[in-house]
């Protein structure tokens, strides 16, 4: 088989720990042999990190902007262990953290379901897809305990010294206050994220605040939404032949529980950080979501929704082997790939993606997986492989699916 020609680069941003040794793996057993692989590499590696200061991360971040589309491996996010473990200059901040900001995207989370790794809500068919605006509300708060009798308000001082005030409460003992805010620029970014990916994805919006409580604040996501959604979506979701869906949060919660799932569920700040830690369990392991973080121009950056797998990585390096799952490592190079093939029109690179991704599902339906989904499975006479192990059964698979095409 020839292998299949790229023309626009991928950025790969390379990792640390297990999933480095997962992510070379995968080049070499399910990639390279097949694709003339194009990427412009950085290495994200925390000693490449802080050799460079950090530049590093702030480069590959504006080459994703550059050209579009960027898969990311598993990243340490330093802290003072991480500090004496590898004699860093300085404790760096979060690669994550410091792309999304550069990017200033929103990140969409979902499940890859399979048979025999069943949901924990039996209605659920489909993948739900949380798209959790990362900005603003409980996580930049100002909070103070209120030590006894007193009024709290919310002052806000304008540019030219105009002062609003709003009353609060009128204490009568002691208590707790607390003060949010949010921009209407974070709410249209994140408005504008989730049209583009619902579109891309041809599934359903569903976004749920409580502004019948909150009807400045709540009221002014939906407001936005609405806006957004009016003046430059309408049309393209009805062509597309999808619905945008707003209502409560409570209401948004009792439905999802009784859907079939492929839709995305926009989420607050907060309300994404516990309902896509419910759904993740739900659906089965963080090793089988994928995660992309896409900003509100339709740049993307494809990664794993989990860690480095550390201890998997010490045991490797004590000459263990480990059976650490690099699904959400494949499935970040086959979200990128076909992204990549998509706006360059390449179909034989989207056709690879599928092919790829369905032999994954195949290896892990006929049986074959690794430790962590060995000990959830519903199925029974099953084979536990180790890293290696289980990206050559992928790998057996794909020559088939590729030899079919
Ligand atoms: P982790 O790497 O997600 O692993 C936590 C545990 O979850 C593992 O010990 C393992 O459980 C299980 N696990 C996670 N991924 C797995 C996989 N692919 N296959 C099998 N089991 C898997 O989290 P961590 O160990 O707390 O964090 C390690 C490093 O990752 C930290 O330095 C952190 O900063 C970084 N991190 C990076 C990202 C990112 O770049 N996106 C995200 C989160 C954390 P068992 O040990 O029970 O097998
Ligand atoms: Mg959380």
């Amino acid at each position: 088989m020839e292998k299949i020609r790229m023309t626009t680069p991928l950025v790969e941003m390379d990792g640390d720990e297990m999933t480095r040794i997962l992510w070379k793996m995968i080049k070499d057993q399910l990639l390279l042999p097949y694709i003339d692989l194009k990427t412009e590499y950085y290495d994200l590696g925390l000693m490449k990190r802080d050799e460079t200061d950090d530049r590093i991360t702030v480069e590959a971040a504006n080459a994703a902007l550059k050209y579009g589309v960027a898969v990311k491996c598993a990243t340490i996010t330093p802290n003072a262990d991480r500090v004496k473990e590898y004699g860093l200059k300085e404790m760096w901040k979060s690669p994550n953290g410091t792309i999304r900001a550069i990017m200033d995207g929103t990140v969409f989370r979902s499940p890859i379901i399979v048979d025999g790794i069943e949901p924990a809500v039996r209605s659920w068919k489909k993948p739900i897809t949380i798209a959790r605006h990362a900005y603003g509300d409980v996580y930049r708060n100002a909070e103070i305990v209120i030590p006894g009798r007193g009024t709290a308000e919310l002052v806000y001082t304008a540019e030219d010294g105009t002062v609003t005030r709003e009353p609060i409460h009128t204490f009568e003992g002691s208590g707790i206050i607390q003060g949010w805010h949010n921009t209407d620029s974070s709410i249209s970014s994140f408005a504008h994220s989730c049209f583009e990916y619902a579109l891309d994805a041809k599934q359903d919006l569903w976004f749920a605040t409580k502004d019948t409580i909150s009807k400045k604040y709540d009221a002014r996501f939906r407001e936005i939404f609405d806006t957004v959604y009016h003046d430059e979506y309408e049309e393209k979701f009805k062509e597309a032949g999808i619905v945008y869906f707003y209502t409560l949060i409570d209401d948004v919660v009792a439905r999802v529980m009784k859907s079939e799932g492929g839709f995305i569920w926009a989420c607050k700040n907060y309300d994404g950080d516990v309902m896509s830690d419910m759904l993740s369990s739900a659906f089965g392991s963080l090793a089988m979501m994928t995660s992309v973080l896409v900003n509100p121009d339709g740049k993307y950056e494809f990664e794993a929704a989990h860690g480095t797998v550390q201890k998997h990585y010490y045991r490797h390096l004590n000459g263990e082997k480990t059976s650490t799952n690099s699904v959400a490592t494949i499935y970040a190079w086959t979200g990128a790939l076909r992204k990549r093939g998509q706006l360059d029109g390449i179909d034989a690179l989207v056709h690879f993606a599928d092919a790829l991704e369905r032999s994954v599902i195949r290896t892990i339906e006929e049986g074959e997986m690794t430790g962590d989904l060995a000990l959830i499975t519903t199925k029974k006479d099953i084979t536990r492989l180790d890293s290696e192990g289980f990206i050559l059964a992928v790998r057996k698979r794909l020559e088939e699916e590729l030899n079919g095409i």
